[in-house]
């Protein structure tokens, strides 16, 4: 049993290849992945996906940091649609971006509150993208008078300190496969720290390629690289391989009843 919780299925550098990827993760025993939209322009292929392949694909739903000058004045009530209709829909990928070059903190932080209003308001799984951002994170998090229940920092990358900063908040952290990197040991010790139910495992596909992966797609990292990826981490964090599905499950909050 593997669950990606997080991966980029929609993506358009997977459009030629996306039937032999989804028969593929099936073949290696992934049992459930949550595909993250970044931008208004992929939501519908996102609940396209999950239309066609309910058993796999857990919807999500988000604006990117990287791509919040495309949205268009309606996307708050588009998003609050698609979780509406969608009643095992997750949010995200969204979040705060100081690592990219002309990044806008001040339009950044408004946007990345209405997902976290909407999260409380439905009560559903959040996903956080935060790179170079941990202050304007967490403080933005502290003033919060409701938090959402589900917080998820994918590819967690800050800081111990924030981490357990974090885990106050009752947040979950998600490992890549790219932290398998033998020059990425100190996010691996980080990890290490984590209480192991707060630990899931992602892919990240198209992107985050793992050091060795057994799948190439051209330069793209193959959602099928994580039943590797699972089983690297659990012997570089010393959890049960097993562990990691349950935590996502109970997170993304799939009954064991369902397959
Ligand atoms: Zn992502």
């Amino acid at each position: 049993m593997l669950f990606d919780s997080h991966n980029h299925l929609q993506n358009h550098r997977f459009d030629q290849h996306r039937d032999d990827l989804i028969s593929e993760m099936r073949r290696v025993g992934i049992s459930r992945c949550v595909v993250n939209g970044t931008t208004e322009s992929d939501w519908p292929k996102v609940k396209r996906l999950a239309q066609d392949h309910p058993d796999l694909v857990i919807p999500s739903y988000g604006l990117h940091p990287w791509h919040l000058k495309q949205r268009s004045d309606h996307w708050l009530n588009t998003l609050a649609d698609l979780l509406i209709e969608s009643p095992n829909a997750a949010i995200g990928e969204c979040g705060l971006d100081r690592w990219l070059r002309d990044h806008d903190i001040g339009l950044q932080l408004p946007i990345f509150q209405k997902h976290l209003d909407l999260a409380v308001q439905f009560d559903r799984p959040i996903t956080i993208h935060c790179l170079k951002a941990w202050g304007p994170l967490l403080t933005l998090l502290k003033q919060g008078t409701v938090l959402p229940t589900r917080l998820l920092l994918h590819s967690y990358s800050g800081s111990l300190e924030t981490a357990k900063e974090l885990l106050k908040l009752g947040a979950h952290f998600s490992f890549s496969g790219y932290f398998l990197n033998s020059r990425k040991e100190k996010i691996q010790e980080i990890f290490r720290q984590l209480p192991p139910d707060r630990i899931l495992v992602e892919t990240d596909a198209p992107d985050m390629r793992p050091p060795s992966p057994n799948y190439q797609l051209e330069d793209l990292n193959h959602p099928a690289n994580l039943k590797d990826i699972v089983i690297q981490c659990a012997q570089v964090l010393n959890i049960p391989t097993e562990q990691f599905a349950q935590n996502s499950r109970n997170f993304f909050n799939i009954a064991l009843s369902q397959k």
